[in-house]
């Protein structure tokens, strides 16, 4: 299944259609730009339901690890993207949207839909604003920290790199 494929969401939904696949985070432009590199790709599947009321939606499920940029040592930063949402094929109108995040999140219905850009659209909400690594696990306090003398400055750098 290539990345770049299209649906027509009603379709989708109705036939209960699914479709799996491995999107490489090269691909995705605008997360790209916000990661320390953009190796690696994230699994999804993406399959389309009607519940018992007849409302049409979609499923998203998204995994796999985003090289972020620590806000405090601006390094890469493994995080882990974990993502399990139903989008509901609707008109959304202003006032549901008031009502805060109790609604179920929507999309409106779309006769030739982008799949790598819902889920490009999809990572993007689930990562935090100002990602940051845990206390104490900055390149820069690693580097302070190591006070043997042996190791090449960017040891640590190194290390990182590994991480997958
Ligand atoms: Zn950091």
């Amino acid at each position: 299944m290539s990345a770049r494929s299209f649906i027509d969401t009603q379709d989708f939904a109705r036939n209960h259609s699914e479709i799996r696949g491995e999107l490489p985070v090269s691909g995705m432009e605008r997360l790209s730009d916000l990661l320390a590199d953009s190796q690696g790709g994230v699994r999804y599947a993406l399959r389309g339901g009607s519940d018992k009321d007849g409302q049409l939606y979609l499923e998203v499920e998204i995994s796999g690890i985003c090289q972020l940029l620590c806000q405090r040592c601006l390094k890469a930063m493994a995080y882990p993207v974990t993502i399990a949402n139903r989008l509901l094929l609707q008109v959304e109108d202003g006032l549901e949207q008031m009502e805060g995040d109790d609604q179920p999140d929507s999309i409106a219905p779309n006769r030739h839909l982008d799949v790598a850009a819902l889920l490009e659209d999809e990572v993007l909400l689930s990562l935090p604003i100002a990602p940051r690594h845990a206390e104490g696990e900055c390149v820069a306090v690693y580097r302070q920290a190591d006070q043997g003398g042996e190791r090449h400055p960017f040891a640590a750098l190194g290390q990182l790199k590994v991480i997958k």
